[in-house]
């Protein structure tokens, strides 16, 4: 078994979840008493959030680089950044260390075709639904992607990061989160990446009316799917 290598904390309400998921994931591959080999980095998010807020993309690119070549160091055969949007600097990560980095955009790709769809609705922050790095790392990996409308990225990128980052689960919030995904399938998505680690904390399944594609899930089960191979 390989030693899975995260660089969590951001935040940590689903780093938690990923801990979790790696443990069952691996018991359920294993069975007995078997749970996954793993090395936690988990980082101060209030700083990493600063430096988001700021545009300061090299400065938290710097600390994340640094927490990879520790878990490197701690012997992770490895890499998964614990985050969709801290994912604008996956390349300065990676090449902080040897180890491979396990991309989140190109899990997530995976399944989304794994399932025989290819429009997907993107929820997440608003650098992950605005910006090219994640899109278009959706797109290069056959995925046409559609993303809420402006008043609607602001809604589901609040809620992040003032409920859920902090542990705050909302109905109301869960209620708007459906309108939204509502409006993503009118418009045609065939699926719906749910592209922040903590919106899978507010939504699931049962919250659309198409199939949910919810990233700390899918990036913990490729994780221990390398780790076994
Ligand atoms: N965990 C979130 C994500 O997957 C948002 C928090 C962050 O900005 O890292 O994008």
């Amino acid at each position: 078994m390989k030693t899975i290598g995260l660089l969590g904390g951001m935040s940590w309400e689903s780093t938690a979840e990923y801990y979790r998921l790696l443990n069952e994931f691996t018991r359920e591959r294993l069975g007995g008493l078997h749970s996954a080999r793993c090395v936690l980095y988990s980082v101060d998010f209030a700083e990493i959030e600063q430096f988001q807020a700021q545009g300061r993309w090299d400065e938290a690119a710097q600390v994340l680089a640094a927490a990879a070549r520790s878990v490197e160091a701690a012997g992770a055969d490895l890499v998964l950044l614990c985050t969709n949007t801290m994912h604008k600097v996956a390349d300065l990560v990676q090449a902080a260390v040897s180890i491979p980095l396990l991309h989140l955009a190109d899990a997530t790709a995976d399944a989304v075709r794994a399932q025989g769809l290819q429009r997907v609705g993107l929820l997440g922050t608003a650098f992950t639904m605005e910006q090219d790095f994640y899109r278009g790392r959706l797109a290069a990996g056959g995925l046409d992607v559609s993303v809420p409308d402006p008043a609607e990225r602001a809604l589901v990128h609040r809620v992040i990061y003032e409920e859920l980052c902090l542990g705050v689960v909302r109905e109301e919030s869960r209620t708007a989160y459906r309108e939204v995904i509502a409006g993503l399938v009118a418009t045609g998505a065939q699926g719906i990446v749910l592209g922040c680690t903590e919106i899978e904390l507010l939504v699931g399944a049962e919250d659309s009316p198409v199939p949910v594609f919810p990233t700390a899930r899918i990036h913990a089960a490729a994780a221990v799917d390398a780790a076994l191979s």
